[in-house]
């Protein structure tokens, strides 16, 4: 097959024919050779809200196993694939969670297993953005702007989606998922009116306006309606009408609770136009749908007020209240507590809690790491965890060895392949065998992929790397609990300490921050704005600007992640322990021989057991003391005490820096000394670990002088990754939870 490909690449014309048309029409060439399959069969389906992809077109040719060989017959034509770097990301989707869903995609089709993907074909993707003045300016992701040759519209697949107060049309795009077998990713786009069409306009609309919740409500139930409708029909004309199958051949995977009203939506199908009873349906429901949480903030457990839903929804809403009714009477023949029962509500007063519905219809709930699958049990849902302990689960998150390491970093897979043989691409348990004391060449690999991040970062910021310089990198959503502002002080405080000579023999060292702040959190507006400013001052500083520069990179996304994480030294995970649940950037560093310096928390907890605690720098206040601490905590106790602290903690509020009299930095202070109407002061306890922090990076900056010994450990580190491999993670689900095999 892939001989026939090339042979098409070795006749292709691109004389005269512009970089887009080029684009395309190799794109179009190689979608030629990928046929999705349909085995027969059980299936497992992904409902996710969100699916941040990335570029298609090199992680295709590398699937296809054809992209040295492609490189080289199109250079000779004058076409660079490098080029094609140009095209915008498929970044349908914020952080995390939609690029967990892009990498267990990966992961199935590159292991063979049945999975396919749902979701929605927005029109514009997570906004782009741009600092002015050091501030977060955003604008459309216009992501099309290439066109997108790597998916099919079906048009003959549409089908009609019913609100109370219209119809939508959605129109199913097909994005295929290469690898040992060819999945799906079936995204849905909305036509119709002009409310019709805003469904699929933007990812997370502003929800803080009953407009804009009704619009999320519509998302999600425009997703899982055009989901359950396709399958039942499939389901339907193979099998018949009764549905007693059908939980035989289908396992749904709900990407958090964004799709939840799939569940309602497949009850009320089942009754309304199948006949069969709600009893029945239900029962058909929990053994058909999963339920994965992926975090443990009060905030973000999403619930809606019925009355909206009823509005636009009212048979989708008649039907959660009778689950409701049904689990209470399930609960009550338990022997379940009323405030047991209350615990467990599917009907929280006059809202619908998402997460409750999932836990009680889901066959199975999953945390996604090992820490955060025993709060999910304790903390979260201790009650359903009391009385149906089989459902819970753990499955710690993973990440695509193809992208983020055969596609992301070629000289280091290069380096492997010289010194394990090939063998580990299909194997990565033979990354254990490596011989991390060998470490020239991996020192040059590691020099070079931070000159090829140096020249991007030019390229695309302006800005010139400090060379020869450490670095450090922190780049993830930004987010109060993953604690930036910690890193910010740590930053201030080593510049003070370098400034008045109190820090000897320090590496020169760069600090690289990428994340982008959602559209109303202003805190996070705030934080970027005091970056940017810190920014400013250190590296404008002759005293200090050869030993210490911060970066801020606009615009981060999955195609910059794949620049940064290869060319980092320190991956910094700080967030306060408890709050990340898993993370999935600090398996991108660990894979690429990054160290992580960081806390107690997610799936760190697990690096840290795989490539060991003396190849690592951890610091700060465990899970346990943090909970200990909660009641007891007294940040302004710290700041009487310590004047360190104190210290960078002033130049919010003290004139060092100015946010240009938005208000962002007062408020900043007040956040971590006075608190607010809705939390305690420093409630992520930032004071708590700073000081520890700074050691600890102090100390990375120490051995990092002993460049042989700094560099074994980061060979430690991709050496002990194989765990963190998502193909490892996608195996754990088809045999825990989906109950599927390979092909
Ligand atoms: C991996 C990734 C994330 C998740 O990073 P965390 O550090 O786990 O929060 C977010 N955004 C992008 C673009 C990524 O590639």
């Amino acid at each position: 097959m892939n001989t026939k490909l090339l042979q098409d690449l070795k006749d292709y014309d691109a004389a005269g024919k512009d970089i887009k048309t080029q684009y395309t029409e190799i794109s179009e060439l190689c979608m030629k050779y990928i046929t999705p399959e349909r085995r027969e069969g059980r299936r497992a389906y992904y409902l996710s809200i969100e699916y941040l992809m990335g570029r298609m077109f090199h992680n295709n040719l590398l699937e296809l196993g054809v992209l040295e060989e492609a490189e080289k017959i199109l250079s000779e034509k004058g076409v660079k694939i490098s080029d094609f770097e140009e095209v915008e990301d498929a970044a349908l989707g914020n952080g995390g969670l939609g690029r967990l869903a892009a990498c267990f995609l990966d992961s199935a089709a590159g292991c063979a297993y049945p999975l396919d993907g749902y979701g929605i074909r927005y029109k514009y993707g997570l906004f782009k953005q741009k600092f002015e003045n050091g501030e977060q300016a955003e604008s459309a992701d216009d992501w099309l702007t290439w066109g997108d040759p790597w998916s099919v519209r079906r048009e003959n697949e549409k089908r009609v989606v019913h609100f109370a107060d219209m119809d939508v049309t959605a129109v199913p795009y097909d994005m295929p998922i290469v690898g040992k077998s060819v999945n799906t990713l079936r995204l849905f786009y909305a036509e119709g009116s002009e409310q019709a069409q805003k469904i699929c306009e933007y990812l997370y609309p502003a929800d803080d306006t009953e407009e804009g919740k009704l619009l999320r409500i519509r998302q999600e139930y425009f997703l899982s309606a055009a989901a359950i409708g396709e399958l039942a029909e499939r389901y339907v004309r193979k099998y018949g009408r009764s549905f007693n199958r059908f939980s035989e051949y289908h396992s749904l995977q709900l990407n958090d609770t964004h799709a939840v009203m799939s569940v309602a939506e497949f009850i009320r199908l089942l009754t309304k136009d199948y006949g069969v009873s709600f009893a029945r349906a239900l029962d058909i429901a929990k053994h058909t749908f999963n339920y994965t949480n992926h975090t443990i903030l009060p905030e973000a457990l999403e619930c809606w007020d019925y009355a909206l839903m009823e509005k636009i929804l009212p048979e989708i809403a008649a039907v959660f209240k009778k689950i409701q009714s049904y689990a209470v009477r399930e609960w009550k023949r338990k022997n379940c507590t009323k405030e047991e029962i209350a615990a467990m509500s599917v009907l929280q007063g006059r809202r619908l809690s998402m997460a409750n519905a999932a836990v009680y219809v889901g066959e199975k709930v999953n945390g996604v790491a090992a820490i955060h699958s025993e709060l999910v049990k304790r903390n979260l849902f201790p009650v359903a965890y009391k009385y149906y302990p089989d459902k819970f689960q753990n499955v710690t998150n993973g990440i695509t060895q193809r992208r983020w390491l055969m596609l992301c970093n070629r000289e280091l897979s290069a380096l492997l392949d010289k010194k394990l043989t090939p063998a580990w691409r299909e194997d990565m348990a033979r990354l254990e065998t490596l011989d991390t004391t060998d470490t020239a060449e991996f020192i040059a690999v590691k020099a070079e992929k931070k000159k090829q991040l140096a020249e991007y970062i030019l390229r695309h910021d302006g800005v010139k790397l400090l060379d020869g310089a450490i670095v450090y990198a922190q780049v993830k959503r930004l987010h109060e609990y993953k604690r930036q502002l910690m890193t910010a002080f740590a930053i201030l405080r080593i510049y003070y300490d370098l400034k008045e000579g109190k820090l000897k023999d320090f590496h020169p060292s760069v600090f690289l921050f990428g994340a982008k702040a959602a559209s109303g959190y202003f805190r996070a507006k705030g934080i970027i704005k005091y970056l940017n400013e810190i920014a400013r001052l250190v590296n404008g500083d002759e005293q200090t600007n050869k030993l210490l520069q911060v970066v801020f990179v606009q615009n981060y996304n999955v195609s910059y992640a794949e620049k940064i994480v290869a060319g980092t030294d320190v991956s910094l995970q700080v967030s306060t322990a408890g709050f990340e649940a898993s993370g999935t950037g600090n398996m991108k560093f660990m894979l690429n021989g990054a160290v992580t310096c960081g806390t107690m928390d997610g799936a760190n907890i697990e690096i840290i057991e795989h490539a060991g605690k003396e190849n690592n720098y951890i610091f700060g206040a465990s899970v346990e003391e943090i909970e200990r601490l909660k009641d007891t905590y007294d940040p302004n106790e710290i700041l009487s005490q310590n004047a360190d602290v104190k210290r960078v903690c002033d130049t919010l509020t003290d004139g060092t820096f100015s946010d240009g009299g938005k208000g962002y930095f007062k408020e900043l202070h007040d956040s971590l000394t006075v608190g607010a109407h809705w939390h305690k002061p420093d409630h992520y306890f930032i004071f708590r670990d700073l000081p520890e922090y700074v050691d600890a990076l102090i100390k990375v900056n120490r051995d990092y002088g002993d460049k042989a010994a700094f560099a074994q450990k980061q060979l430690e580190n991709t050496a002990h990754a194989a765990f963190f491999s998502s193909d490892r993670s996608i195996a754990e689900y088809a045999e825990k939870i989906w109950n599927i095999v390979k092909k």
